[in-house]
């Protein structure tokens, strides 16, 4: 990288763009000049593209042929910081720069000039004649002090037309004046008073702060079981980053999430933050990268992508639930946000709060290792406990054909219906039924293009596929035998379970919660919050209502099938599935009432399911590590998996066989190489997928030998390849 800042007019710089190119491309610095990390718009062909000067051009052409910047935008240079952090990711994910910088700029409208609004305030002129809806509007603006309001804003506030706010424009009773539409985020106050806190609570704050004061880079692992108080705890440690001038990130994982938090977030520092996830319109992100550059926004609270906007002085990350799963990012750029954020942390001296009640055995292995400080919170927050949590031994239970609440179950959600408190069952499937079944010729309906079966969403009319979305409506005759009216779905999906629900229970208030559910994020927001006011008696719920919500009448969880996610290919099965049975517990009890979890199970002695009732926390990982440290994988070992596609089976195939035979390059550092084998998901979309599986040993330079073994490939046709490194699903 170069180390000259400037360049003058008609010097040669390098721009890394984000168009697919192996390298930067020359072009002469515009009028004016420009700083390295410039953000530019470039010709290219025909085109305009964005870019960042990357460093002074390589040249060795004839320099008459070399086309000028077109222009320098008005946003603040990428930081060096920043350029390291995204060429260390590219190395360690092995994603090709462009693709990078792409993540880096996902904001439209990043070069047009900062664009300007009308904004009304109070002026000084007096109206000629006073009427009830001029006066409601000047009450509104003295009421709201200096503030300028939007033409609709006011005219909504006063419950006036607009006519009425433009007439008294005219008379010089209200200003009308141009602003900047990408306003700074209002200022945050960290030394408002914040809840007064317990004992423990205190103790974890001070450990926080003190680390936040020494300004350099490190990560906390903050375990506290739910309810414990662990966001109010690292709030302190974002105030205390904001007290020191520095800029904070708090990452979550699941946009529902979000508005209960906006709320905590303005109680105790007085304002909103700004909010980063795919919800948000293209105007908002666009407000939040450019006021992050130019440290006009303290505190951003987002998706896992809001790792990669340019914030200026960034001096916190906080990872909360830091073992979800959808930190990992499994298209495109295959990065875990959760590693990256320290990465990036390191790299820029900011601290790092890794928080959750069931951290991933990654960050527990890490904190024992030292390499992160832990700290714990073990009781609940007041007079709330954790809530009791026993089976329910299935081969026990008198069960209905096509039933799945058991009698034990219903007796217990009774009780609670009857004294007025909620009750959550939990099942971890989306959809009427997993399968349909013709009971004529035994087909079970798959889709076209994928090696899946076909799910029914009797809400929707439709079978649909979770693997590409394809759905088709559902037919009344076999697709393969012909025969009519002998399709039936066999196993509950959260609509079957509802509607058994409604026969048990039916002067029960029910109500369903599942991703799908929802036309928009914000109708799924208001749904929540409508659930955590009390709303339902009962609680229908997929893996969604396991991420932190609270809902303080809900006192009993009943876990339709825990033994759902013990199975699996994956090797983080056992880890899975005790991180989402005790997480969906954890919504029990959260208030003042106990609360308790009931877990239908036919298998009560299975290990797994005996740690989750036990609660022994600190005996289940170490048993799991203990078992991963044997078979040489992640975190004591490193893998990576690569997936080859294409239309037709035989030729993926092929190069998979080549690869393997060839894997000289991995052998070398002491991997393996398993495969190539159908991946578990043989075809999706019409492509058909085959897997390698690297492992090799913790400290191996994995990605060096991966991309010398997979550099003399030719991917002939429509044949791709993708390498995720540190893979979390295997599919
Ligand atoms: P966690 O993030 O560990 O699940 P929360 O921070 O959400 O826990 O706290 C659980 C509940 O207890 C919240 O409603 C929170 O406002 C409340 N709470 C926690 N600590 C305090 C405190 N010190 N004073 C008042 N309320 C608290
Ligand atoms: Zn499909």
């Amino acid at each position: 990288m170069s180390t000259q800042e400037y360049f003058d007019q008609g010097e040669l710089v390098a721009v890394l763009t984000t168009q697919p190119l192996d390298r930067t491309l020359d072009y002469k610095a515009p009028e004016g000049g420009c700083f390295l990390g410039a953000f530019v718009e470039v010709p290219l062909g025909p085109r305009k593209v964005l870019g960042v000067v990357w460093g002074a051009g390589q040249g060795g052409f004839d320099l008459n042929k070399a086309r000028s910047v077109i222009r320098v935008l008005e946003v603040a240079p990428m930081r060096e910081e920043m350029r390291v952090f995204l060429g260390k990711v590219a190395d360690y994910t092995l994603t090709p720069m462009p693709a990078m910088l792409r993540l880096a700029t996902r904001a439209p409208g990043l070069g047009d000039p900062p664009s300007m609004r009308k904004v009304y305030r109070l002026g000084s002129g007096e109206p000629d004649r006073m009427t009830d809806a001029r006066s409601r509007v000047l009450e509104v603006l003295r009421d709201y002090g200096g503030l300028a309001f939007t033409l609709k804003e006011l005219a909504e506030q006063a419950g006036v037309t607009s006519s009425v706010v433009k007439g008294l424009v005219k008379q010089g009773a209200v200003r009308e004046e141009d602003s900047p539409r990408d306003l700074p985020y209002p200022q945050l106050d960290p030394n408002l008073p914040g809840k007064d806190l317990t004992e423990d609570q205190a103790e974890a704050v001070e450990r926080l702060q003190v680390g936040q004061q020494t300004g350099r880079y490190g990560t906390t692992l903050l375990k506290g079981v739910t309810g414990s108080g662990k966001t109010e705890v690292y709030l302190e440690a974002v105030a205390e980053a904001l007290r020191m001038g520095r800029q904070a990130l708090v990452l979550l994982p699941e946009i529902a999430l979000t508005a209960e938090f906006l709320t905590r977030v303005e109680a105790r520092f007085g304002a909103r933050p700004a909010e980063w996830h795919s919800g948000a319109t293209m105007t908002e992100r666009r407000r939040v990268w450019r006021m992050v550059g130019q440290g006009d926004a303290q505190l951003v609270v987002g998706a896992r992508s809001a790792l990669f906007l340019p914030f200026r002085d960034l001096g916190l990350v906080v990872v909360d639930e830091e073992h979800d799963t959808s930190y990992k990012q499994e298209d495109g750029v295959h990065y875990s946000a959760r590693d990256m954020a320290v990465l990036r942390s390191a790299i820029c001296g900011a601290r790092v709060i890794l928080a959750s009640a069931t951290p991933s055995l990654e960050s527990w292995a890490n904190a024992e290792a030292g390499k992160y400080e832990r700290v714990d919170l073990n009781s609940r927050f007041g007079v709330a406990v954790l809530p009791e949590m026993k089976p329910i031994d299935m081969r026990a239970e008198q069960m209905q054909p096509g039933t799945w609440i058991s009698p034990s179950l219903r007796q217990a959600v009774l009780q609670r219906v009857e004294k007025g408190e909620q009750s959550l069952l939990f099942i971890n499937r989306r959809g009427y039924a997993p399968v349909t079944l013709c009971r004529a010729c035994g087909e079970q309906i798959a889709c076209d293009h994928c090696d899946a079966r076909m799910v029914e969403h009797r809400f929707l009319k439709r079978l649909m596929c979770h693997q590409c979305g394809e759905t088709k409506p559902m037919p009344d005759t076999c697709p393969s035998c012909g025969v009519e009216g002998k399709l039936a779905p066999v196993g509950p999906g959260i609509e079957r379970l509802a509607e058994e629900a409604e026969t048990i229970f039916p002067d029960a208030n029910i109500a369903m919660l599942s991703s799908d559910l929802f036309g928009s994020a914000r109708a799924l927001k208001a749904k929540i919050e409508e659930i955590a006011s009390g709303d339902a008696d009962i609680v229908i719920g997929t893996q969604l209502v396991a991420k932190g919500h609270n809902f303080p009448k809900l006192t009993l969880v009943g876990v339709i099938d825990a033994d759902l996610s013990l199975h699996g290919a994956d090797l983080r099965a056992a880890e899975r599935t005790f991180q989402l049975m005790r997480q969906v517990a954890g919504r029990a009890g959260r208030a003042d009432k106990p609360g308790q979890a009931l877990l239908q199970t036919f298998q009560p002695e299975h290990p797994v399911i005996r740690a989750i009732l036990s609660g022994d926390e600190e005996g289940f990982w170490k048993a799991e590590a203990a078992g991963r440290q044997a078979a040489g994988v992640p975190p004591y070992g490193r893998m990576a998996g690569i997936v080859l596609s294409g239309p037709e089976v035989g030729p993926v195939f092929d190069i998979g066989t080549a690869m393997a035979r060839n894997d000289a390059p991995v052998r070398d550092v002491g991997g393996q190489v398993f495969g190539p084998a159908p991946a578990p998901i043989a075809r999706i979309r019409g492509r058909h997928r085959v897997r390698l599986l690297v492992k090799a040993p913790k400290g191996a330079p994995i990605q060096d030998a991966i991309v010398r073994w997979i550099a003399p490939l030719r991917l002939k046709g429509d044949i791709r390849l993708t390498v995720d490194i540190d893979p979390q699903s295997f599919y």
